[in-house]
This record gives C-alpha cells, sequence and structure tokens, in this order.
C-alpha cells in the first residue's frame, strides 16, 4: 500500500520561522572549513530543500532569514560557488549582487549612476561593468532575452 502525502511550499517569514524547522534546517549541515554544506534533499541536485511535517522549505531562503533576519531580495545563491552551500555569510540576493557590481564598477572607475545607455533603467540598480570598462545594463539584457526566436529569426533574414 502506497500513501500519498501532500505537501504544501511555506514561505520563508523573517521571525516566524517554526522550531522544528530551523533545528532540523541544523541538523543538515556539514561543516566544510567555513561553508556549510547541506545534506538534505536537493531539487535538480543543486538546489537545497528541507522538508519538515510535509511542509517544503527552500533551504537557502530559509538560511538567510535565519542569517539576516531579513526577507531576502530575489533568488539566493551561494556567492562562495560551493555546491550547496547554505552558510548564511556566503549567501547572496539581488541586493548584495548589485552592490558588488557597483563596487567593481567603481574600481574600474565606473560610477553606475543614472540611466542606462538606452535610457530605460537606473544604473544604480540595474548596472555592471565588464572588465573591458563598458557600461552594461541587466534590465536591457533580459528584455532582450525575452525576444522569442522566431521574431530574431525574422530579424535577421
Ligand atoms: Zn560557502
Ligand atoms: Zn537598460
Amino acid at each position: 500500500m502506497t500513501t500519498r502525502r501532500l505537501v504544501r511550499t511555506a514561505p520563508v517569514i523573517p521571525g516566524a520561522v517554526p522550531t522544528a524547522a530551523v533545528r532540523a534546517f541544523r541538523d543538515r549541515l556539514h561543516r566544510v572549513s567555513e561553508h556549510r554544506i547541506w545534506q538534505g534533499t536537493a531539487d535538480k541536485g543543486t538546489t537545497p530543500v528541507l522538508y519538515v511535517d510535509d511542509v517544503r522549505y527552500p533551504a537557502r531562503p530559509l538560511a538567510w532569514v535565519l542569517h539576516h533576519g531579513t526577507a531576502p531580495v530575489g533568488l539566493v545563491k551561494a556567492g562562495c560557488r560551493t555546491p550547496l552551500c547554505v552558510a548564511g555569510p556566503h549567501l547572496t540576493d539581488d541586493v548584495t549582487r548589485q552592490r558588488e557590481r557597483v563596487l567593481y564598477a567603481a574600481l574600474l572607475g565606473i560610477p553606475l549612476t543614472g540611466p542606462c545607455p538606452a535610457g530605460v533603467h537606473d544604473l544604480a540598480q540595474f548596472g555592471y561593468a565588464r572588465p573591458n570598462r563598458t557600461t552594461e545594463c541587466r534590465g536591457c539584457d533580459n528584455a532582450r532575452r525575452r525576444i522569442p526566436h522566431a521574431l530574431k529569426g525574422a530579424a535577421a533574414a
């Protein structure tokens, strides 16, 4: 006999993560120097997921909330590029990643302020610099990626 259990995905709310989930999260960490490698389930082998009492928590946003006490903005990634690392200080979100892009551009002497070259986006929020010192815009990059292939083919013909 097989029983099918309903699993629901829970939002990770700062200050309101159930104690059982916090304990289960900590039980699944494997310490490798400064990294905390996830020992639990991972979607596609790369996205850490925590299951507690038929509730599914995305483990990286959970780790972020436990570390910072605030909700992340956008995707949470392991900035250390170590597979399955969920160490709080190693995690990045849209805000911290953009902050790093601004710092990197400043090192190249490029101020990321004002509108992007297309005049559509705010460079402080979407801009980044390439090593060859050109200024690029993620907002425009994303817009280009959304153009359907059929349309691109027509434009090339
Ligand atoms: Zn790490
Ligand atoms: Zn732009």
